[in-house]
């Protein structure tokens, strides 16, 4: 699935939700759920990260729809490598 359809099937699928939510709990919700995915990487489980990784992108998606950002052009500022020094792989000093 591209990012473009994923952000299209969220808006098909949870826009008015979403729009009667509002931008603020809209991003709560998925602050909440980055923090089931810290959860998630605490146990050896793949397939809960995969769920719990999932959930991160269709919050983002519902976030990204209600805030007016094209994902798909979002995500083209990283597709010629790093956008801070231009190569791929990325050889920025290495920031732990
Ligand atoms: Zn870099």
């Amino acid at each position: 699935m591209e990012i473009s359809e994923l952000q299209e099937l969220m808006r098909a699928t949870y826009l008015e939700r979403d729009e009667r939510r509002g931008v603020e709990a809209t991003f709560r919700w998925l602050v909440e759920e980055v923090g089931e995915v810290a959860r998630a990487l605490r146990h050896e489980d793949p397939g809960r990260r995969e769920h719990e990784l999932g959930d991160v992108l269709a919050w983002l998606a519902s976030l990204a729809n209600l805030a007016g950002v094209d994902l798909e052009q979002a995500a083209a500022r990283y597709a010629d490598g790093c956008p801070k020094c231009g190569e791929m792989p990325c050889a920025c000093p290495f920031t732990p």
